[in-house]
């Protein structure tokens, strides 16, 4: 079985991050009767290093959703679907939007049905809008229908909208940007305006919102949390771990699992069930 492979167990969906940040994110998902990819924002060959760094392929996907268009979650929507034939999906605006940028769409593109209506490699899909500066960016949430394991994806967003915690209801696992802190960020080097666009409405996510989000989550199914798309230059890993772990503790979650999701490597793969895959072999800085 490859490293992470959900395959036992009452409540089986893994989710790998194969990276996480402004400079991409990809995102495998695997439940009992097939495995997806979330985002492809890193172009062909670094996608198939970070394959190959999980032990697994390309040709596990069974499909790809993406969140939104922006380069970072999208920049190897073309090519690398084209190359794996993968078909892509997407919410109608993020396809058209895909079509203007540099990299291009994919050949086989399919919209999101209705949420709740489409089945894919053996998840329901179910998506919400999230407020970003993307033509129609999307949260996520995959429930694995043979065992109902869910799994809640939310990447840029500038806030969290009134909705989003009834959306994420009875997650088992939740990957959540937690893009900032605002004091590294204020004092931190970007000019103003692009200070002001991450720290607005439709930018993204910070420590403090992302710990809120969390912990409105949390349940006792709630098995791990993946904190990601965070900032290497406004954020630090134990600032967004310190923040999450504690509006998770003051929401009464009792257990510890809140892991970061690096840029430049995967993650471990995270289980629902609440343990973690083994560690991979090639966990190491493999560039980008
Ligand atoms: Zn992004
Ligand atoms: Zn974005």
């Amino acid at each position: 079985m490859p490293a992470g492979r959900a395959g036992d167990g009452p409540h089986v969906i893994a989710v790998t991050m194969l990276g996480s940040g402004s400079r991409g994110n990809a995102i495998l998902v695997d439940g009992s009767d097939g495995t997806v990819l979330v985002d492809a924002g890193f172009g062909v060959r670094t996608l198939a290093k970070r394959f190959e760094a999980v032990q697994r392929r390309p040709g596990d996907v069974g499909a790809v959703l993406l969140t939104h268009e922006h380069v970072d979650h999208a920049c190897g929507a073309a090519a690398a679907c084209d190359r794996w034939s993968w078909r892509v999906h997407a919410s109608a605006p993020t396809l058209a939007a895909l079509s203007l940028v540099a990299s291009g769409a994919p050949s086989d593109v399919q919209p999101f049905a209705p949420s709740g209506d489409q089945v894919l490699c053996g998840f329901t899909i179910e998506h919400a809008p999230l407020p970003h500066d993307a033509s129609d960016c999307r949260a996520l949430v995959l429930t694995d229908r043979a065992s109902g394991a869910r799994l809640g994806i939310v990447l840029d967003a500038g806030h969290v909208p009134e909705t989003l915690p009834a959306f994420l209801d009875r997650l088992d696992l939740l990957v959540v940007e937690s893009n900032h802190d605002p004091d590294l960020l204020a004092n931190g080097p970007y000019p103003q305006p692009l200070k002001e666009r991450i720290g607005g409405g439709r930018g993204h996510l910070s420590n403090r919102q992302a710990a809120t989000l969390a912990a409105a989550c949390a349940h006792r199914g709630l098995r791990h949390v993946v904190l990601a798309h965070l900032s290497e230059t406004n954020n630090t890993p134990a600032l967004a771990l310190a923040s999450a772990h504690a509006a998770l503790r003051g929401a009464g979650w009792k257990r510890d699992g809140v892991s970061t999701a690096p840029q430049r490597v995967p993650l471990t793969p995270v289980r629902a069930d609440g343990g973690v895959g083994r560690l991979v072999a090639t966990q190491l800085a493999l560039g980008l």
